[in-house]
């Protein structure tokens, strides 16, 4: 009978969060398009992370049956380490942090997460390793503060108060006369696409996960408070592992290792420096980027 009534709960709190018209990207995600086959396995057990290394393993993965996205896909983010992903638009990069999250299982492959493969633990703690901030945060309707709060149960005010420094946030909040307690979207204070990227951002800074997952999450974001954020998100926890997904390779170029993906396959892998040594793809794209940067200049004289 619970097995009957799940669904139909479902589909009514889909409804009423639609409806709100304001709702969590990952929450969308979990309520909307979680395939029905992702469940957990019968008692499995919780995800225990000592040490945050991601792998994954030949990974091969589609959405539809005959269109493979990832083509067998092997590489190793290890413990601590800032490891960027980029490559063209379409390659497959959301995709990874897609699975990541398991919104979808692999065709075949593994994902393993500090040994452990993610199919096998419960879904309930992989969420809670991994902090995610996709493109287009999208936020509840009701206060900053709650939004804030919402990354972890039983966060204090002073939590709260320090994300949204991290977050650059402080200027806003300190021109608001309700501060935190301001209501946000419809019934409230309309925020920026920026802004609303910082809220998610403070949000993640709350819920400090051992596993960082932004999804090209700053590039609404001018150059500065850009740089500002990932300051913030990089600093502290040498156990922190964070998987940045980015287009404006600007933001990247520090990373400690930057793998390039393109269609469904790791096309090179390397630092900044040996990236453009090899003279490949990646460089080709730092020097396109660079070129349009300097024509932007050019124009704005
Ligand atoms: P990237 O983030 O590198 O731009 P994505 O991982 O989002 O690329 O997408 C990789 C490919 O998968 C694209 O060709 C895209 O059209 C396709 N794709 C993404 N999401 C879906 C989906 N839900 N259903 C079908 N195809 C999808
Ligand atoms: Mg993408």
């Amino acid at each position: 009978l619970v097995q009957l009534f799940r669904p139909l709960d479902m589909l009514g709190m889909v409804y009423r969060t639609i409806r709100q018209g304001l709702i969590d990207m990952a929450e969308m995600f979990r309520l909307i398009d979680t395939p029905v086959e992702v469940a957990d396995v019968p008692s499995a057990p919780a995800l225990v992370i000592k040490r945050p290394t991601v792998v994954f393993d030949n990974v091969v993965f589609g959405y539809e049956p005959d269109r493979t996205i990832l083509h067998g896909l092997s590489f190793e983010v290890p413990a601590g380490q800032d490891v960027a992903i980029v490559g063209p638009s379409g390659a497959g990069k959301s995709t990874i942090a897609r699975l990541l999250f398991r919104f979808y299982d692999p065709w075949s492959g593994r994902i393993l997460i500090d040994g452990q493969d993610i199919r096998e633990v419960t879904q309930a703690s992989l969420r809670c390793a991994i902090g995610i901030v996709p493109q287009d945060s999208v936020l509840f309707n009701d206060t900053i503060g709650y939004n804030i709060g919402y990354g972890r149960d039983g966060a204090t005010i002073a939590d709260i108060e320090k994300a949204a420094r991290g977050a650059a946030l402080s200027g806003l909040i300190d021109r608001l006369p309700k501060r935190f307690e301001t209501e946000v979207g419809e019934r409230g204070l309309k925020l920026s696409g920026g802004e609303k990227q910082r809220v998610a951002i403070a949000r993640t800074l709350v819920k400090n996960p051992p596993i960082l997952l932004l999804d090209e999450a700053t590039s609404a974001l001018d150059t500065r408070t850009e740089q500002d954020i990932l300051a913030t998100l990089h600093e502290v926890s040498e156990n922190r592992t964070s998987l940045s997904i980015a287009h404006r390779l600007s933001t990247i170029a520090d990373a400690d290792r930057i793998f390039v993906l393109n269609e469904g396959k790791l096309a090179e892998a390397g630092t900044h420096n040996e990236l453009l040594r090899a003279d490949g793809l990646y460089a080709e794209m730092w020097n396109r980027q660079a070129s349009e940067i300097e024509e932007l200049g050019e124009a704005a004289e």
